[in-house]
């Protein structure tokens, strides 16, 4: 399989995750090597390979992840002690899943600067 697609199949269900959200824009799934207590990943269902490919068209959906992002920030119970939003782009930022994917990180207080 393209390993750029695994995100892509996730979102539709050809390979199992755990869902946490999902509407015709976007999919969050729990994290399946998790870096803290609660650690979500929300990704659109439009394949963007990287954050830095996200183009004018792309403004609203970005905007929308965000939003989406809070909602399940509040529904983890996260929201009032604070989380962290991560998005990796390419090696040095650790990105290892070429498909645009927002960390939601949470449940412990985050150290910075990160590693
Ligand atoms: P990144 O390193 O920013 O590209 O993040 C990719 C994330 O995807 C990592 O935190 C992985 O643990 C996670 N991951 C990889 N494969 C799966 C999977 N099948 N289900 C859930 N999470 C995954």
């Amino acid at each position: 399989m393209d390993p750029d697609q695994l995100f892509v199949k996730i979102a539709n269900k050809e390979i199992p995750s755990q869902e946490v959200y999902s509407d015709e824009e976007f999919y969050a799934f729990r994290d399946i090597n998790p870096g803290a207590p609660t650690h979500i990943l929300v990704i659109p269902r439009r394949h963007i390979k990287r954050i830095t490919d996200a183009g004018e068209e792309d403004a609203l959906l970005l905007g929308r992840m965000i939003l989406v992002a809070n909602k399940i920030a509040r529904q983890e119970g996260i929201a009032e002690d604070g989380f962290r939003y991560v998005i990796n782009c390419n090696q040095n930022g650790g990105q290892s899943v070429y498909h645009i994917h927002l960390h939601i990180l949470g449940g412990r207080p985050m150290a910075w600067p990160p590693g």
